[in-house]
């Protein structure tokens, strides 16, 4: 009897406990921002597919947006909490295809520093930079990289929203021999599986359906040689991958670093290339087939150029990182104040993003951040913007590469636009970045899920040693 009074009051006390966390969670639910209605007005609105609204409106209801357009012409609810953007500039917040989350430390890079809890200072690295989703290619262990998007579909992980692939290459191979390494020391941490390894055009169509199983809908493949380190993954067994992987719903994405398969690629079905090659080589036969195959490609050309730049010395990646990484990617033998272009080079994609853009192809952001060290999150997307731009895209051209399309190639059909029905991810601008590009990077505000983020907060996590 005594010992089952006590575990009366131990279950006694441990519903009170539930029913005053209850209340508790219903105290902040009724405070929490995202549940209020919105309107932030008079702002210029950049759709996200081209189009451009001036002195615009848009409301926001429990993390979805559901009017934009004319504040005379919406029904806003008395108990509308009104933001005036006059001056601001309010777009979709930005997607990055290509990324590898959870090895960077910025003091240091690789498997000891994957985790949980890594992942989520990435996403949240992501959010800060006014990013909405991020497309982690390749590089995580499959149940917990599932397990972080569960937690974050339903609310407990914040952040820019986590995409992935799981991962496929020659057996033993996969990114760069340094990521490889990491990579497979990551496995063995978690007893996940990141790599799965193609020998047979057979045993590809069961990888591919053991992918399917998870419920994981991307497939990143390794085909190039890695510049002759790795052997090159047979175009039987990739077209084996992709046919099944196109049969089962499944979208493959490639790393691709040479131009001579990329045609034979987007024969076999191929939905996109993370790595176009667009240097010599791209033709106007490869970006015609590309578009008639709704096949995308991200430049990704940041990865080499920034990092033979002082980026340390700008002020908007030093604000997220702490003094001793700032003071390390400032000018050296290494990284110079102002970048050095071989202007062939420079021609040579000019005339590419050209051949892209009369084709229209879907040109996407993407910028590998994370897969090798000095390569931060969230910035080099701005940075790449600047890039796209300087090879001929309009800035309206650019933003809709890293929204919109964006959005549409990683399937994330809720997101990369300002329309009624869409989560409300946004990000407010100072300046107009269809003026200058460069102006995307003065972030007044940022919304995830209607949720306006503390910025400040998070940069002072991001900059503690
Ligand atoms: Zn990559």
């Amino acid at each position: 009897m005594k010992s089952r009074c006590r575990n009366c009051f131990k279950q006694g006390a441990m519903l009170l406990s539930i029913i005053v966390l209850g209340l508790f969670n219903l105290v902040t639910v009724a405070q929490n921002p995202a549940q209020e209605d919105v309107l932030l007005e008079h702002a210029r609105v950049i759709v996200g597919d081209g189009t451009v609204l001036d002195n615009a409106a848009v409301l926001l209801r429990g993390g979805t947006i559901v009017g934009v357009g004319q504040t005379a012409d919406m029904l806003i609810p008395a108990n509308t909490r009104r933001v005036d953007l006059s001056g601001k500039t309010l777009l979709p917040a930005l997607i990055d295809t290509h990324a590898h989350l959870g090895y960077d430390g910025f003091t240091s890079w690789g498997a000891h520093n994957y985790s949980l809890e890594n992942l989520v200072d990435h996403l949240n690295r992501y959010a800060y930079y006014g990013f909405g989703a991020v497309f982690s290619a390749g590089s995580d262990p499959d149940a917990l990289a599932l397990a972080l998007q569960r937690s974050q579909a339903s609310g407990e992980i914040g952040g820019a929203r986590f995409v992935f692939a799981a991962g496929m290459a020659p057996p033993g191979q996969g990114p760069n021999n340094q990521f490889l390494v990491e990579a497979l020391q990551v496995e063995r941490q978690t007893g996940n599986t990141i790599l799965r390894g193609l020998d047979s055009p057979e045993q590809a169509r069961g990888a591919v359906q053991a992918v399917a199983a998870l419920q994981i809908p991307f497939i990143k493949l390794w085909v190039d040689d890695r510049g002759g380190s790795q052997e090159k993954l047979q175009p039987q067994i990739y077209r084996s991958a992709i046919a099944e992987a196109n049969r089962l719903g499944l979208a493959v994405v490639v790393h691709q670093q040479a131009a001579a398969d990329m045609l034979d690629l987007i024969d076999a079905g191929t939905r996109g290339f993370l790595h176009g090659r667009l240097e010599a080589g791209f033709t106007e036969e490869i970006a015609t087939a590309a578009k008639a195959n709704n096949v995308f490609i991200v430049p990704n050309l940041g990865l080499s150029e920034l990092r033979t730049q002082a980026i340390g010395d700008d002020e908007f990646l030093a604000q997220s990182l702490p003094t001793s990484v700032v003071q390390r990617l400032t000018v050296s033998a290494r990284r110079l104040a102002s970048p050095q272009r071989d202007p062939q080079l420079e021609q040579t994609l000019h005339d590419s993003f050209e051949t892209m853009l009369r084709a229209k192809v879907d040109v996407v952001l993407g910028t590998d951040a994370g897969a090798v060290p000095d390569h931060p999150f969230g910035y080099t997307g701005h940075r790449e913007l600047e890039i796209f731009v300087r090879h001929g895209m309009s800035p309206a051209q650019a933003l809709i590469a890293a929204t919109s399309v964006a959005a549409r190639v990683l399937g994330l059909n809720d997101a990369g636009q300002v329309k009624p029905g869409l989560r409300a991810d946004l990000l407010i601008l100072d300046q107009n970045p269809l003026d200058d590009i460069r102006n995307t990077q003065k972030i007044y505000q940022v919304y995830l899920g209607g949720r306006l983020l503390d910025r400040e907060a998070l940069a002072a996590g991001f900059t503690a040693e």
